[in-house]
């Protein structure tokens, strides 16, 4: 089995080492003798949608977003269309508003988006910023998602479906307690991290949905998770009675 990564942006959309995402997939797949492409993409190159099974981006601040998203107005059909056939992505913070409808940042500069996502953004003037934990429903109850946060923009949701409820922290805009955002099997979120390391469950997740469009079932051999499991626990404990905050 092979499994085809694009890593979209890599030198300017990585806040708070978002390129271990694509460290952990590929460990966690190729430990199961699973034979891993890694392909960067950037400004200018074209994105062929049928030619991988997982779609990275990271996040960044707002001046390397406005770089992105010009470029983005070329590769958004073609994201699009590879979203539309079922092929994994995941984006972080301002990958993820990027996604959206359009992220209005703080000084008033609309950077439209390409509209994966029925949702938008707007920077508000505190920044949002903390460790957070979430409950994804595709994951059980067992094992919170957690992570770090620190974004200004506050996105709202559409018709689109969150990626998970807020256990504590901000999430997508710190009233309505959701988290992130999914359609198909794309997703967004605002956790950093870099989010997979502490999150094995949803690496796995991730890795079996985009093998499981070419292989059809998969099921994945499991790994020894003791270490990246105590790390989760023992951040989640750690920030349980102060919310979040320091
Ligand atoms: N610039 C965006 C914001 O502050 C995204 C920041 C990020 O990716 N952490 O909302």
């Amino acid at each position: 089995m092979k499994l085809r990564i694009c890593h979209l942006y890599p030198e300017f959309l990585n806040l708070y080492g978002d390129r271990g995402n694509i460290l952990v997939l590929k460990r966690r797949a190729q430990w199961r003798g699973i034979e891993v492409h890694i392909t960067q993409l950037s400004l200018g190159d074209k994105l062929d949608p049928k030619a991988y099974d997982l779609i990275f981006l990271g996040g960044g601040p707002d001046q390397e977003q406005g770089v992105a998203s010009d470029d983005l107005r070329a590769k958004g059909p073609w994201l699009k269309e590879a979203v539309e056939e079922g092929v994994t992505l995941l984006a972080i913070c301002g990958g993820y508003q990027l996604l959206g409808q359009y992220y209005r940042t703080n000084s008033g500069e609309t950077l439209p988006g390409i509209g994966v996502f029925d949702a938008y953004t707007e920077a508000g003037n505190e920044r949002l910023k903390g460790n957070i934990a979430i409950r994804v429903e595709e994951l059980g109850d067992e094992t919170p998602v957690i992570g770090f946060e620190n974004h200004g923009g506050r996105t709202f949701l559409g018709n689109a479906s969150p990626l998970g409820s807020v256990i504590y922290g901000d999430g997508n805009n710190g009233h309505d307690q959701t988290e992130g955002v999914k359609y198909k099997n794309a997703f967004g979120t605002y956790l950093h991290g870099p989010l997979l390391s502490k999150n094995p469950h949803l690496a796995d997740y991730l890795i079996g949905l985009a093998l499981q469009r070419v292989y059809g079932e998969v099921e994945l051999q499991p790994l020894d998770n003791s270490l990246e499991l105590e790390v989760n626990r023992s951040v989640y404990q750690r920030f349980l009675s102060t919310k979040g905050k320091w």
